[in-house]
């Protein structure tokens, strides 16, 4: 068994089960999660005996990067080994004073996307919570200078909403301020294909966390095509969740647009999307295409993209466009996929 991974309060339970007092789970918390340490014979303060008898029973384990790759923008493409050799990525992005990773949730996808790389490659299996929490710690500790991750976005591979049970206790693992890494929901952002009973189930969770929506188009004709999970919830039907899901008082949805050359990138399209974001407090991200070799799309051509973004603008949503990071080393939007074999 693998501590990391465990809630808090679980480690309290394991510290119980071992003989000792709640209070040694609380401080393993505190050396695992809060300090990153993963080095039971440095973990000075719990007394020698407990440590032998946890670690009879379990193993401090976070993911060792296998490979990290720097692009020529600053982002750097960390790609993990697991334990059964298949392989996942999380990319780390500096902007200013942030610094976000990007983590995935499964190995593969299972909801073949036409324009997404991951998508084409399949699903493999589900990330366990240790896995996910595991990327967080392993960038943390591969930062220099007493740097962190500042925000935390799931964007990498995988669909987080179907891995729900270890996304959720992954999200309370890192937003837990007294014992668990610290992270405000305000910088953590689950995004997801459309998976409405999941949103739904997410919004009760009381997490806060940002909510990001790919939709990449505004009419069910060209959704469908593009996202075949559109058949089983449509736009309007995606819509609707998301206008319940629960938003602190400047919180917004973020709306992902992947533009896509002759696809969904026309003035009738951007005045489309406009009317379907009427009345949702909504941040609209679009992404222009990243290539990958054999892609059946391609980038719009700049002015295309500038006049897309315009019509938004005009209609008073806010709109930017977002030039992936990590273009150069395989790291960008879609562009996520790792071999699985060797
Ligand atoms: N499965 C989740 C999490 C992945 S987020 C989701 O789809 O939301 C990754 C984002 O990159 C998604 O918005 C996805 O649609 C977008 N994307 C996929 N392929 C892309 C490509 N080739 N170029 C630009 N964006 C892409």
């Amino acid at each position: 068994m693998n501590v990391v991974g465990l809630l808090p309060s679980e480690l309290e339970d394991l510290a119980v089960e071992l003989g000792a007092s709640r209070y040694r789970g609380r401080q393993l918390a505190t050396w695992i999660y809060r300090k990153g340490e993963v080095d039971l014979a440095a973990m000075s303060d719990l007394p020698k005996d407990f440590r032998a008898r946890l670690a009879e029973r379990a193993a401090v384990e976070v993911p060792e990067p296998e490979r990290v790759t720097a692009s020529q923008d600053g982002s750097r493409k960390l790609v993990f080994r697991l334990g059964d050799a298949s392989r996942i990525s999380s990319v780390l992005m500096p902007d200013d004073d942030r610094l976000t990773l990007c983590v995935s949730t499964q190995v593969g996808c299972g909801f073949e996307c036409r324009f997404c790389l991951t998508g084409v490659m399949g699903f493999a299996r589900n990330l366990s919570a240790s896995e996910i929490v595991g990327q967080v710690l392993a960038a943390n500790r591969l930062l220099e200078g007493g740097q962190r991750v500042t925000h935390i976005v799931f964007m990498g591979m995988g669909e987080p909403l179907a891995n729900y049970a270890a996304l959720v206790q992954a999200l309370r693992i890192l937003t837990d301020a007294k014992l668990g890494l610290g992270y405000s929901p305000r910088r953590i952002t689950v995004s997801t294909v459309g998976l409405v009973p999941g949103i739904e189930k997410l919004g009760r969770e009381n997490l806060k966390v940002n909510l990001a929506i790919s939709l990449h188009a505004g009419s069910d004709e060209v959704r469908s095509q593009l996202m075949p999970v559109n058949r089983s919830w449509n736009v309007e039907t995606l819509i609707a969740a998301v206008r319940k899901y629960p938003l602190a008082p400047r919180q917004r949805v973020f709306f992902e647009y992947v533009l896509l050359d002759a696809v969904n990138d026309s003035p009738e399209d951007a005045r489309r999307l406009v009317r379907l974001l009427r009345g949702v407090r909504a941040k609209v991200n679009l992404i222009p295409f990243n290539d990958w070799e054999g892609a059946p799309f391609r980038r719009p051509a700049l002015p295309r993209i500038l006049a897309f973004q315009s019509i938004l603008l005009d209609a008073g949503l806010t709109t930017t466009v977002r030039w992936s990071k990590g273009e150069d080393i395989g790291a960008a939007c879609g562009q996520l996929r790792e071999p699985v074999s060797a």
